[in-house]
């Protein structure tokens, strides 16, 4: 399948998710995780439409940015990818990434938020972030707990160049996708409880949450952002 015939695939499901979830597909953003693909593939993604392009790590992200920085430079300036740090970020290379990506999807400590203020200011630029957490509980998720949202909430007010928007979580792989569903549903009730006793100086409306295997089931939950790597623009094996 080429990367438009994945790409219409992908948005044939997002739009039926969101009819059995009697939501508007207008509200869900597809962001392309380019992690697991080559600059040519993420360029066929740019050309298929996919402008929101996402990444994990900064070191593997770099030629890719750096060339298509280029390629969009100047004249075809608005018209190049924009991107979203996805991967857990140590605070040490915030100053990496900020400025670079227009998003960051994994705050989810107060040094964190410190270090990306600090460089925000220093660019005169804000950043709009989604607070990572972790509902499932496992070990090896990143994210903060749960409960420790109200806390994090209030201290960013600390740092204003950090803009809280959403938040975001990673579910479980299941066999059975279906199984994901308390996840999501959670991290949906605990923004709209975060929005009902106002711990963040503006609502969040965000939701960044649902990847391959379970982004249906994320949409019906309310997903605002869904973070497609295999499905969309494929995996490539020398990337593994
Ligand atoms: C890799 C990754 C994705 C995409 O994974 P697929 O299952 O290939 O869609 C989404 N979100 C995060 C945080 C990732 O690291």
């Amino acid at each position: 399948m080429s990367l438009q015939e994945r790409k219409a695939e992908v948005d044939r499901r997002i739009a039926e998710a969101c009819r059995r979830a009697g939501r508007d597909p207008r509200e869900v953003g597809v962001i392309a995780v380019t992690k697991y693909v080559s600059l040519e593939r993420t360029r066929e993604a740019l050309a298929a439409g996919c402008r929101q392009l996402g990444e994990n790590r900064w070191q593997d992200a770099r030629a890719k940015w750096e060339a298509l920085a280029e390629e969009y430079g100047a004249e075809r300036a608005g018209t190049g990818p924009e991107w979203h740090f996805i991967g857990s970020l140590q605070t040490n290379k915030a100053k990496d990434v900020v400025g670079k990506f227009t998003y960051i999807h994994s705050l989810d400590r107060l040094s964190l938020a410190e270090a990306i203020d600090r460089k925000a200011a220093s660019l005169g630029i804000e950043v709009p972030c989604f607070i990572q957490v972790n509902v499932s509980g496992e070990a090896s998720k990143h994210g903060l707990e749960p409960a420790g949202l109200e806390e994090l909430a209030r201290g960013l007010r600390d740092y204003p160049r950090v803009r809280p928007i959403g938040l975001m979580t990673m579910a479980p792989h299941e066999e059975e996708p279906e199984a994901t569903r308390p996840v999501f549903r959670r991290l949906r009730e605990l923004r709209d409880e975060a929005n009902a006793r106002e711990w963040f100086m503006e609502p969040l409306a965000e939701l960044s949450m649902g990847m391959s295997n379970d982004f249906e089931i994320a949409i019906e939950e309310g997903a605002t952002r869904v973070r497609l790597g295999t499905v969309l623009v494929g995996h490539e094996e020398e990337r593994v």
